[in-house]
């Protein structure tokens, strides 16, 4: 099969058809309708085998995840996502991951009516390198660095569960049966909070989503936004199977440092919480705890029963 064979195949209709794609895969280059008093959004996101994912992984849970982890970028905007494009470097033709890889994205791509529009097939080590377009009204964006003192911190779903996953499947952590299956599932397969994040404009004063551990990408949000925080380790939702398979001392650690999360963390001021009661209240909305507050100064502080616990540092590739 050569490489225009291969697109064909497998490529050249993936996704929602939208009526906003003027031309998509085929030309040199996609062209898109972005529609009127609207913002483009653009992210992109790369996985490299063996290191965002296990060697060995599945071909579909690998396409799930290279969208899902761009959606959650988009969620964290408050934006809609629209239109992907796909950088492939694949070590050989393995129809079988291929097919895989093709549902596994398409599946995502249809939940959320994207259209992949375009994209690069070369030959390579095993790297997966997908742009998600969205918009978002004109000025409403979701931002890192709107959060003010004395706001309300918020974290969407059970933070620490696909950590405790990849530990299960990587032999870092024990465990079998329901509890092994849910939280292997939730590393697998992360679902990106983009209707709930859509919700959150005119609502959250800051917007992050936790992709490097829970603590580190609070520190981002608070620094952006020029303040401290404070997060009561307490109030921190534990899954029941995170808490069944690590026991709470070691849940806490995987829900702070984690990481591979792909929920929404975000701030609220006292004065809109009648709005996120009705963010929170819309059918389909994900669970969402509140896990500290804003406070004055610069830094992430956890506080415990018996006072202030270490707060782990995040997923940094290029930490000495
Ligand atoms: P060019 O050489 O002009 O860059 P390519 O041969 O790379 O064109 O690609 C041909 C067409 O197929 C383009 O429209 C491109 O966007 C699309 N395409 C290539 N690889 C992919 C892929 N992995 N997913 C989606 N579209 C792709
Ligand atoms: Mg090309």
């Amino acid at each position: 099969m050569d490489e225009f064979e291969l697109i064909d195949r497998y490529f050249a209709r993936v996704g929602a058809a939208r009526g906003d794609v003027v031309l998509g895969v085929g030309d040199d280059a996609a062209l898109l309708r972005v529609p009127e008093g609207h913002e483009l959004v653009a992210c992109t996101d790369t996985l490299v085998d063996g290191r965002h994912f296990p060697r060995g992984t599945r071909g579909d849970d690998v396409g799930w995840r290279a969208l899902a982890v761009n959606l959650s970028d988009i969620a964290a905007m408050g934006a809609t996502p629209a239109w992907a494009t796909l950088a492939l470097t694949l070590p050989s033709v393995d129809e079988e991951w291929l097919e895989g890889f093709v549902s596994g994205f398409s599946q995502l791509a249809l939940a959320h009516q994207v259209a992949l529009v375009g994209g690069d097939t070369t030959k390579g080590p095993l790297t997966v390198s997908v742009q998600l377009l969205g918009y978002v009204p004109s000025g409403t964006a979701l931002r890192r660095h709107g959060a003010r003192v004395g706001d309300l911190v918020y974290v969407t779903g059970w933070p620490g569960d696909a950590a405790a996953g990849l530990a299960l499947l990587e032999g870092r952590l024990a465990g079998q049966g329901a509890s092994r299956g849910a939280l292997e599932g939730k590393f697998r397969r992360p679902e990106p909070r983009v209707a709930f994040g859509a919700r959150l404009r005119g609502v959250a004063s800051a917007c992050i989503d936790v992709s490097d551990g829970l603590a580190a990408d609070l520190g981002r949000l608070a620094a952006a936004s020029g303040v401290g925080a404070i997060i009561r380790a307490a109030e921190l939702p534990l899954s029941r199977a995170l808490f069944a398979l690590a026991g709470e001392a070691r849940a806490r650690e995987f829900a702070l440092g984690g990481g591979d999360d792909y929920e929404l963390l975000f701030t609220v001021p006292p004065s809109a919480r009648a709005a996120l009661a009705a963010a929170t209240g819309a059918a389909g909305a994900p669970a969402c705890h509140c896990i500290g507050e804003i406070v004055a100064g610069r830094a992430v502080r956890v506080l415990g029963e018996r006072g202030e616990l270490p707060v782990p540092r995040g997923w940094d590739h290029f930490a000495t």
